[in-house]
């Protein structure tokens, strides 16, 4: 057990923990809402605290382009700025600069790149991404990486993950230990095993107060994902937090977390809820689809979300073929809700020992409904 993370329960490799930061505890398993360019898109931040959400994640790609770093630091940090007094997670900045920006070259330095925005030239590297994120006041900074792209050779893959561990000393070295703020490092190689062992060992030797797991969920599918995820986590200090970047379905939350990853982030709930879907415990619907236009009920009737306790689905079928602004913003609350509502089940499940049962029901719910229907 570290000052930083304490696990309460295990129930087979599964962990249930508590992340201490400057802003505030983090209950683990945690789904951090995707906070891109300084708001969690058509949510308010009490919104989003009601949800249940307990950290945010912020994207320093978009934040040091616009507005800048350095007028967010001028405002008191982002916490301040977007009026959410809780922890923030920031990345790097790296994975967007990789999917967003033109003309990137990248040396041993860091990446040059234009700004998808005004198309100015800009060097990130692994020093000005963590000052980026100590001028936000990130509460977990992570390390500047380089997510190597699938598919990828065991040669290419080794190459970008030795590159990555790099920047992952010099990221290291630019950041300010303080109580209450942490950095994590970032494991690559891909999807093969000696490289993901490689990685986490160089970083557990550097030393971090949490590590992530990069590179998965962009393209190889849920089964070698998980395969990834049955030896990965066992390469890292069992006493520090794990955090699958970027992932992701419910589905995929729920096998990480039997595989002993405690936190997670994905625009999925809230990019969906955006364009009229909505996750339930027995699976997605799509509010455009014309069988909910005379439906009086609730998109779900056990959840306790103000889009389901005061309105139908036939009001939302009509917000979203309308293209009326409340639509989003309701469906994303639902959809944030469900998310913690379903992080919490997984929480108490470890704390009761009752996994297995729990994601025997989940999956059971999930089979058993509506999904399947576009
Ligand atoms: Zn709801």
């Amino acid at each position: 057990m570290s000052d930083t993370f304490s696990i309460l329960a295990t129930d087979g490799k599964a962990r249930r923990g508590q992340l201490m930061t400057a802003h505030g505890t983090v209950n683990t398993p945690a789904f951090m809402p995707v906070g891109t360019a300084g708001t969690v898109k058509a949510m308010l931040p009490e919104s989003v605290k009601a949800t249940g959400a307990e950290i945010i994640l912020g994207n320093t790609y978009h934040l040091m382009l616009r507005p800048g770093a350095e007028r967010v630091a001028a405002f008191g940090g982002l916490h301040k700025f977007m009026n959410w007094p809780g922890p923030i997670l920031t990345d790097s900045g790296g994975f967007q600069v990789m999917s967003l920006s033109d003309l990137r070259k990248i040396t041993e330095e860091g990446v040059a790149f234009r700004s998808h925005i005004d198309g100015a030239k800009i060097m990130l590297t692994p020093e000005r991404s963590i000052e980026i994120q100590h001028l936000l006041d990130a509460d977990v900074t992570m390390c500047f990486d380089e997510c190597t792209p699938f598919p990828a050779t065991e040669s290419q893959a080794a190459e970008s993950m030795r590159l990555s561990m790099r920047w992952a000393a010099r990221s290291r070295q630019a950041f300010r230990e303080r109580p209450g703020y942490h950095q994590f490092g970032i494991v690559q190689g891909g999807i093969y095993r000696d490289l993901r062992e490689e990685s986490a060992k160089t970083l557990a030797g550097i030393g971090f107060e949490g590590y992530a797991i990069g590179g998965l969920a962009i393209g190889e599918g849920q089964q070698e994902m998980f395969r990834v995820l049955d030896f990965t986590p066992d390469f890292l200090p069992a006493d520090r937090p794990r955090y699958l970047m970027g992932v992701g379905r419910p589905e995929d939350i729920v096998g990480a977390v039997s595989r002993g990853v405690d936190m997670f982030d994905c625009v999925m709930p809230t990019r969906s809820g955006r364009t009229g879907l909505a996750f339930t415990r027995t699976g997605e619907l799509n509010m455009r689809n014309a069988r909910h236009a005379d439906d009086r009920g609730p998109i779900d009737p056990e959840c306790a979300c103000p889009a389901c306790r005061h309105y139908s689905r036939g009001y939302f079928h009509h917000l979203i073929k309308a293209k009326e602004m409340l639509g989003p913003m309701l469906l994303t609350w639902h959809n944030l809700h469900y998310y913690q509502e379903l992080m919490q089940g997984l929480r108490s499940a470890i704390a009761e020992g009752r996994l297995a049962a729990f994601i025997a029901e989940f999956r059971a719910q999930r089979a058993s409904g509506e999904t399947g229907e576009d």
